[in-house]
Formats: structure tokens, C-alpha cells, sequence
């Protein structure tokens, strides 16, 4: 997979899939994904951080749209949202080249003409008028407006949106709309059991099968602190650092302490509590 960053105050990245990116699947998440794709529904991916939502769309935008091709070079393109992120980022804008302006066209536009599915990763960070761009893409018309050129560009027959959402960090400011909320059909994710876990793990991290289960084990551990302050406990992104300094061979504990205590909190108690959990895991 070959990924270009684009510009700097847009977070984008254009997935160029050459191999099959590894997802395990949880529960009949691949087989609702294909059938939203085949419908063309939009789809509206939930939960927390680090559980494995953009590895999903990764894996599944090679599964359903193949190798990259002359015509569609990148199968998945996907925006990191944030509050200054605006309509215009998202669509394009003209641009002075010398004397000329040109046209450049955004990483929705550039999903919408060539037929790659576009993910717009926790979207309700973005502004309000982005959702307004969202809308007619949404429905029968999957047409998107580009205002400043004064066009409609119809949406490739491969266009998929996506869109992520992460429950847990929500407030009264930022949610979701009903009216764009519901022309979504949603898939949850959760971080994965045990046993699931620690197949990740193992082959995340190229670690023998022993440490990726007690790997696992301290994962799910840490995810019942969520009492005492750590409200979502660890993701599978964290416990897979974890794993690739321990296939470094930095000693688990050493390891747990740079990917867990001290990555996921400032307070020491709740720190003192994590390494109680890993020293009970690696004694
Ligand atoms: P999210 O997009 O939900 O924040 P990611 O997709 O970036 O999370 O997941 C973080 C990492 O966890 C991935 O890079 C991958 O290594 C691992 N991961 C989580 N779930 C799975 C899964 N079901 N199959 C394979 N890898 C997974």
C-alpha cells in the first residue's frame, strides 16, 4: 500500500491497495459492508478509537473495487475531519498557477469522479456546511454541487460514502444530526474479544502466539478500569505497539509501560493501576 499525504490543512490520504489489507473479521461485519456497497447505501461506521474501523474500509475497498487501476489509482480515500475542516477543502478550489487559475479538485470530488469510496473519518468534527455537501450525495441523486464552478458532478457508479463516528466522544454541541444521522445505515465496532485479539496481535506484531494472548488478556484487563477513569480503555492500536516493541525486544513490562501506563493516562493512579494489571499478566 502506497499512501500520499496531501496537503497540510487537509489530512488526506489516498490508499493505493496493491495487496489485500489483513482484517479479521469480529462478527458479519464484511458481509453487511458488501451489501451496503451493492446497494449503494452510505455507511456509517461507530465506535471507539483504535478498534480497527479504518483498517475495515481499507480491507474492504480492495475486496469490492479490486486493484488499483489506470482510471482510479487510489480505492480509498479518506479525511481526517476537524472543526476548521470547511465545504471547500472537502470539493476543491481555484488555485493561481503563475498567471492562470486552475481548478483542483478536493478529495470528496476527486471520490465522487473516479468511483473510490471515500471515508470522511469522525465527521462530526467537521463544519456545519460540509454536511450540506453530504446530503445529495446521500440519496437517489448521488450528485455532488460544486458551487464555485457552478456544476453537479454525478457520482461514479462505484462511489461509496463512509463516515465514522465515535459514540464515546459526543456532546451536546457535537452530534450528529438527525437529518444526516439517518440516511446512514451503521455498522458498530468494538474491540474485539480475547481470542480475536490476540490473533491480531500475533500477526500485527509478528509475535509468538503466547505473548499475544497474554497481550490480549492485559487488554481486556485494562478495558474493566473504565471505572476508575479510563473511559475507553485501551484500543487494539495501543496494545499493537505494545506488541511490536515487545517483537523488539523491549521486555513486556518495559514495553507495557511506554504503550500503556504512560500513553493512555497522566494520572498516577490510574497509571498504578495499569502496571498492577501487567505485572499480574508478566510476572
Ligand atoms: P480506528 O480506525 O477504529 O481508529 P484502526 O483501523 O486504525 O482503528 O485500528 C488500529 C489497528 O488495530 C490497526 O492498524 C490494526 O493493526 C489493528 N486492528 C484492529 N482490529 C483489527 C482487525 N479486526 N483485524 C486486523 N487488524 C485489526
Amino acid at each position: 500500500m502506497r499512501e500520499s499525504a496531501a496537503r497540510a490543512e487537509v489530512n488526506v490520504t489516498e490508499f493505493r491497495i496493491e495487496q489485500e489489507p489483513y482484517y479479521l473479521p469480529i462478527g458479519r461485519e464484511c458481509e453487511r459492508f458488501e451489501a451496503a456497497w451493492r446497494a449503494r447505501l452510505p455507511v456509517l461506521l461507530k465506535g471507539p478509537t483504535g478498534c480497527g474501523k479504518t483498517r475495515f474500509v481499507e480491507h474492504m475497498a480492495f475486496r469490492l473495487l479490486g486493484a488499483a487501476r489506470k482510471d482510479r489509482e487510489a480505492q480509498l480515500i479518506t479525511v481526517a475531519c476537524h472543526e476548521d475542516l470547511t465545504a471547500s477543502d472537502l470539493v476543491g478550489k481555484f488555485l493561481l498557477e503563475g498567471e492562470e487559475t486552475v481548478w483542483v479538485d478536493g478529495p470528496l470530488t476527486k471520490a465522487v469522479g473516479t468511483g473510490a469510496i471515500c471515508y470522511l473519518d469522525e465527521v462530526v468534527e467537521a463544519r456545519k456546511d460540509t454536511t450540506v455537501l453530504i446530503h445529495p450525495l446521500t440519496d437517489h441523486r448521488r450528485i455532488l454541487p460544486i458551487e464555485k464552478k457552478g456544476t453537479v458532478l454525478r457520482a461514479h457508479e462505484d462511489f461509496l460514502l463512509v463516515i465514522s463516528y465515535n459514540p464515546g466522544y459526543q456532546s451536546v454541541f457535537k452530534n450528529l444530526k438527525p437529518s444526516t444521522r439517518q440516511r446512514f445505515v451503521a455498522i458498530e465496532f468494538e474491540y474485539p474479544p480475547v481470542e480475536a485479539e490476540s490473533k491480531i496481535l500475533a500477526h500485527e506484531c509478528g509475535l509468538p502466539d503466547k505473548e499475544a494472548k497474554e497481550l490480549a488478556r492485559l487488554g481486556e484487563k485494562v478495558r474493566h478500569l473504565k471505572s476508575q477513569g479510563l473511559e475507553e480503555g485501551v484500543s487494539t492500536r495501543l496494545l499493537v505497539y505494545a506488541g511490536k516493541l515487545m517483537a523488539q525486544k523491549i521486555p513486556p513490562r518495559e514495553a507495557c509501560e511506554m504503550a500503556l501506563a504512560q500513553a493512555l493516562t497522566d494520572d498516577p493512579d490510574v497509571q498504578r493501576a495499569v502496571r498492577d494489571l501487567v505485572q499480574a499478566v508478566f510476572p
